[in-house]
């Protein structure tokens, strides 16, 4: 019988650690920290890079890199434990050195870079000494259809020169360098072999950072960016001509499915809040717990709940397993999306005004959440691409079963 949902001791040893770091360590942290603007700059800065030195000491760093970089050679199922336990905390991923979108642009650099590239920039960002962003989605055309890039690179001599325009580009403020998508090829042989990727070392002059994008959770490190004459060293191409399509695909697969570990930590947040909330509160004759209604919210989200964590666990066994995870991903990406909305906002109802206000996190987390059904591939994509595959199954095999996670079921 293969199909074991246990951890080894080995793992079960690693995620307990990681859950003691976060509670006595980063949760310690983030309350001194609390509102960033009531300590110095110089103290916060100083209070994140001493949590990073202890996860580092603590053998907990860079959960989703192989040991020769410095990591912790976790595979995905591993990883999605240690994503969900980190998330439990605000900066936690951040100390681990885990997080979006440097985590995604390692996976990419790792696969994708040359060896001095890996060495030029791979290297400080798994050592924590630089910060990185990735640069694809541009206001004036669909974010959602990257063969629609408009920001173009022009080979001159040595160099690429590059023009056009980049918005919700996670990071970029504290970026040393960007993963640039620009359009290379005027005639490609399919729309997605149009674009290329490049390093940018930043800052440079051709880039500007025009402004910080204020989102319905606040301005937190979101630029628009105009690049204007930006000049790009050839060996600074990342993966070759044309490969700027597959290059970002590749990238969101597993950084997609981190999201998802992340989230669904969020998504038990706001269950047990739900729960604590609902067996104190009084109402009418009875705790909030004890009347039916508010059962069937903990009864629906437990069982979300549930279906995300095995749809995590599936799609991250396949990745292991080196299969095609595409759909999986794709199905996990849109379904755990949608359930930590729900959750969270059943999670306000139940705490009423209280949930509403900001003396709890529900309010923040809700606002935060509402990006994870368009940003990494909207609902209707995913939702189209899903389809396609289910119609394509039963037109190859007569049955829908391989486009439903492949399971012996
Ligand atoms: C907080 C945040 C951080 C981000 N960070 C980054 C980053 O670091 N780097 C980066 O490059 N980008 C980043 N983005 C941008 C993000 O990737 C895009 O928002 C996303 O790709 C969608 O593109 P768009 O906003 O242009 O929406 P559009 O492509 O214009 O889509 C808008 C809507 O159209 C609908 N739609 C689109 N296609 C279809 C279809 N085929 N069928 C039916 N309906 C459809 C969907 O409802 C979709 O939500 C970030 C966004 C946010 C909000």
């Amino acid at each position: 019988m293969a199909i074991d949902f246990t951890l080894s001791p080995e793992l079960e040893a690693i995620r307990a650690r990681v859950r003691d770091f976060i509670q006595h360590v980063v949760r310690p942290g983030e309350a001194t920290i609390g509102d960033q603007a009531a300590i110095e700059r110089r103290q916060y800065v100083k209070l994140l890079l001493q949590m990073r030195a202890e996860a580092k000491a603590a053998g907990l760093w860079l959960p989703h890199m192989p040991k020769e970089w410095g990591g912790m050679g976790l595979g995905h199922v591993a990883l999605a434990m240690v994503q969900a336990e980190a998330a439990k905390a605000s900066y936690g991923p951040w100390v681990l050195n885990c997080q979006a979108p440097d985590e995604g642009n390692m996976h990419t650099l790792l696969h994708w870079a040359t060896d001095a590239q890996k060495e030029k920039y791979l290297r400080p960002l798994c050592e924590g000494r630089i910060m990185s962003c990735f640069a694809m989605t541009e206001p004036e055309v669909a974010g959602s259809d990257p063969t629609l890039i408009q920001t173009r690179a022009i080979r001159a001599g040595d160099d690429w020169i590059a023009h056009g325009h980049k918005w919700f580009i996670s990071n970029a403020r504290r970026a040393s360098f960007a993963i640039l998508i620009a359009r290379t090829e005027d005639h490609p042989e399919r729309p997605q072999a149009a674009s290329t990727g490049f390093i940018v070392d930043l800052p440079s002059p051709g880039w500007t950072r025009v402004r910080e994008i204020e989102t319905m959770h606040g301005a937190t490190g979101h630029s628009e960016i105009r690049i204007e004459g930006l000049h790009i060293p050839n060996d600074n191409v990342l993966g070759g001509r044309g490969q700027g399509h597959r290059l970002g695909q590749y990238r969101l697969g597993p950084a997609r499915l981190a999201h998802c570990m992340r989230w669904i930590s969020q998504a038990e947040t706001a269950l047990e809040m739900m729960v604590d909330r609902a067996t104190q509160r009084f109402a009418h004759g009875s705790l909030l717990s004890e009347k039916q209604g508010i059962q069937w919210m903990i009864a629906d989200s437990t069982m979300e709940l549930y279906q995300c964590k095995l749809m995590v666990l599936h799609a991250a066994y396949k990745i292991d397993r080196g299969l095609d995870f595409t759909s999986e991903v794709s199905m996990t990406k849109h379904f755990v999306a949608n359930a930590l909305g729900r959750i969270l906002d059943r999670a306000i109802q139940v705490h009423g005004a209280l949930g509403y206000s900001t003396d709890t996190p529900l309010a923040h987390m809700f606002q935060h959440a509402r990006w994870a059904r368009f940003a990494d591939g909207p609902d209707e994509v995913h939702q189209m691409r899903i389809a396609q595959r289910t119609i394509a199954a039963w037109r190859t095999h007569g049955s829908s079963r391989t486009a439903t996670g492949d399971l012996p079921l």
